[in-house]
């Protein structure tokens, strides 16, 4: 489903170089975990999944289904089922959160060549979904994000992303700010997403989000590169004894 080749990146305003030479491989129907030390380019690797222009590919490929990801732009990245839930959720003030979940689905379905849901579809899907992962009508109706705790943003962020049914979902950090018991729902949200057709890339510096989805494969990224994949156990590994063993690994 995904390959990502030999990607080198750089922040565009300054020219730094970020990613150095990354290669993953993710089939349909599994999901891998991407883990490592603060700074080692995690969230820069899932913004350039999503497209985001801040950062400039010097070198390498992204191949999604066998097509260029990097010519195509955000939006058609998603119309293509690209999702990415970011570390730090964006308010929008002034859009209700139902408004906001309406207008990326019928973005999406537009650019499909889809009709437009109707309200009472579009009711539907949401009220089952939302029910799932403890989102409140009071919720929906507020703007999007603003004045949510932690919780609610990481829930909020699952809502949208199991309404749009992506077939690959980057999740950069999703436990940060999460107790246990929001963890365990947003958990939950994620793993039911789960499916053959599906492939996940579950981003986070600890291991204790991974006792709730377990990942089929797990990556250190240090320094811009990938220094070691394994098993589920490597991220156990890392939780014992830290990184310290893998950050020399990419100097
Ligand atoms: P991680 O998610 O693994 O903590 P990041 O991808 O956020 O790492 O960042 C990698 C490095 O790049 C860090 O040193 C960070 O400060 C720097 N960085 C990332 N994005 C930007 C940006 N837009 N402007 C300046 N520095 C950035
Ligand atoms: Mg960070
Ligand atoms: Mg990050």
């Amino acid at each position: 489903m995904l390959e990502i080749k030999n990607l080198h990146a750089r922040i565009a305003e300054d020219g730094t170089e970020i990613l150095r030479g990354v290669d993953l491989k993710v089939n349909a129907g599994e999901v891998h975990a991407v883990m490592g030390p603060n700074g080692s380019g995690k969230s820069t690797l899932s913004y350039i999944l999503a497209g985001k222009s801040d950062y400039e590919v010097t070198e390498g490929e992204i191949l999604f289904h066998g097509e260029n990801l990097l010519d195509m732009g955000p939006d058609e990245r998603a119309a293509a089922g690209v999702f990415l839930a970011f570390q730090y959720p964006i308010e929008i003030p002034g859009v209700a959160t139902m408004e906001f979940l309406k207008t990326a689905m019928n973005a999406q379905r537009k650019a499909r060549g889809e009709d437009a849901l109707t309200i009472p579809d579009f009711m539907k899907r949401v009220k089952a979904r939302a029910a799932d992962l403890n989102v409140t009508m009071d919720m929906l109706k507020r703007p999007l994000n603003v004045g949510f705790s932690g919780g609610e943003k990481k829930r909020a962020e699952i809502l949208q992303m199991s309404l749009l049914e992506p077939s690959l979902c980057v999740l950069d950090e999703t436990d940060s700010g999460l107790d246990i018991d929001a963890l365990r729902v947003v958990s939950e949200g994620v793993n039911k997403l789960r499916s053959p057709e599906r492939a996940m890339i579950v981003i986070t510096h600890y291991q204790r989000l991974l006792d709730h989805i377990i990942p089929d494969v797990v990556h250190v990224l240090s320094k811009g590169k990938i220094v070691k994949t394994g098993g589920k156990e490597l991220a156990l590994d890392l939780e014992k004894n830290g990184y310290a063993d893998y950050v020399g690994a990419a100097a």
